[in-house]
């Protein structure tokens, strides 16, 4: 695994342990150019998915990218990381398991906030309040951008 920091292409693994309810293994890694430490997950991946914006272009699902627009959107609430990590993976799990390799954008984020609703009042309706200007929005990256974090409140 290449160092995020020095770009050296060799990394030590420190640590070795399951996470999000053994879905996954989290690995602690040094890089020995550097010293530079880093973590990395190890998932089941069951297919490459496919996003299909609303304009017709195709992306690669990235989980990340996922990840990043539930975490703005469950900002300042009190949820566990670890709980929803594990939203996170159920979300994967039902995209992969709806038989579809091809997923419209669409499908995502409507998944997003069934899963949303049932966790986190509030992070659903801010991701619901920009989820109605996402139907006019051309794909998934403008939704993304659009939840912005809130401004600090206090
Ligand atoms: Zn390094």
């Amino acid at each position: 695994m290449r160092c995020p920091f020095c770009g050296n292409t060799d990394s030590q693994v420190k640590d070795s342990r399951p996470a999000e309810d053994h879905a996954a293994i989290r690995r602690r890694r040094s890089c020995p150019a550097c010293g530079g430490r880093f973590t990395t997950y190890e998932r089941v991946q069951l297919r490459d998915l496919t996003v299909i914006k609303k304009n017709g272009r195709r992306e690669d699902f990235d989980r990340d990218k996922l990840a990043r627009s539930i975490r703005i959107a469950l900002q300042k609430r009190p949820i566990e990381p670890e709980r929803v990590d594990q939203m996170i993976s159920g979300i994967v799990r039902r995209l992969e398991s709806l038989g579809e390799t091809d997923i419209p954008s669409e499908a995502i984020g409507q998944i997003v906030m069934e899963s949303l609703a049932r966790i986190d009042t509030v992070a659903y309706v801010r991701f619901a309040s920009v989820y109605k200007n996402f139907q006019e929005a051309d794909d998934f990256e403008d939704f993304v951008a659009e939840l912005r974090p809130p401004a600090a409140e206090d």
